[in-house]
């Protein structure tokens, strides 16, 4: 990975304007909606940002980012490190240092569960949305691919993952998918909430707070005091984080079991993934599909002809 050079600009529209057509050819995708347009110069990415008024911030960062800046520096309004701030939500205030988390793979077939926490203090919020953090379904795989490195090195966090087999093997014993869920966020936050007590704790919200803690009632330490949100990543930047090392996660155990059975494998529960089923189950049997699946959902059906 490059170093970690990131140097903020504050620019005017006109000048914004003329970077804008520099960059032109060097744009890549980035779906995060404080993003205007981002460029990738070999490994150097700069990013401008979305502001009110006339201002707009660009952020270069990586080993080419002093030579990329200092293209411009002369006609820039300012030369700053980073101070962009995230979106407040009106209900809900964010208060810092948080830990928050998330999960992925409840809606995919195939694949782990995999639960995240992510700390986030007001420090160290700029960078996190320097590095485009926001709610992981609406970032690209390739885009948390490439900062999921970056984000395990510089936040504190804790995940986990469950495997299909021991999936399988809770829901056998009658444990709901909530409840499963609620144990694994559980762990992930007492792990964190130990290194940082002090921290205020938010979660995307997958069931009523009464109801997760009914599902924890037989746990030796449950964590208290936390807020829940539906749709808690656009509302916390720590639950953003939580999602996208959820999501990086998840596809670093996907590409794994990818690579142990030697082929792709669709994420989801559609009809690609009912078609790659049951070619699976023919070829390899029910024993080889529950293995890599998770055996309680509809696809499982359908491929043995129960519907
Ligand atoms: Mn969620």
């Amino acid at each position: 990975m490059s170093p970690n050079v990131t140097i903020t600009l504050s620019v005017s529209s006109l000048l914004l304007a003329k970077m804008n057509a520099f960059y032109n050819s060097f744009r890549v995708a980035n779906p995060n909606e404080y993003v205007l347009w981002q460029a990738k110069v070999e490994d150097t990415l700069i990013t401008a940002y979305k502001m009110k008024k006339e201002v707009s911030k660009v952020v270069f960062q990586g080993k080419q980012a002093e030579y990329e800046a200092s293209l411009w520096k002369e006609g820039a309004l300012g030369v700053a490190t980073p101070s962009v701030q995230a979106p407040e939500n009106g209900l809900y205030k964010n208060l810092y240092p948080q830990i928050g988390s998330d999960e992925v793979g409840t809606g995919d077939y195939f694949g782990p569960i995999c639960v995240a926490a992510g700390y986030v203090t007001r420090e160290s919020l700029p960078r996190l949305m320097e590095l485009g953090v926001t709610d992981s379904k609406k970032m690209s795989d390739a885009h948390i691919l490439e900062i999921g490195p970056i984000l395990l090195k510089e936040f504190p966090y804790a995940q986990l993952c469950l495997d299909n087999p021991t999936y399988n093997k809770l829901r056998r014993q009658g444990l709901n998918m909530n409840e499963v869920k609620a144990k694994m966020h559980n762990a992930a936050l007492l792990k964190l909430t130990r290194k940082f007590p002090e921290a205020h704790v938010y979660m995307d919200q997958f069931a009523e707070s009464s109801l997760y803690y009914h599902y924890l009632q037989n746990e030796k330490e449950v964590v208290s005091g936390i807020t829940f949100k539906t749709k808690g990543e656009t509302a916390f930047p720590s639950v953003a984080l939580g999602s996208v090392l959820a999501r990086y996660s998840f596809l670093k155990h996907m590409d794994a079991l990818e690579k142990k059975i030697g082929e792709k494998i669709p994420l989801g529960a559609g009809a690609s993934v009912d078609e790659f089923a049951s070619r699976y189950y023919r070829q390899h049997g029910i024993e080889a599909l529950d293995a890599i699946s998770k055996a309680n959902f509809g696809n499982r059906k359908k491929v043995l002809g129960e519907e």
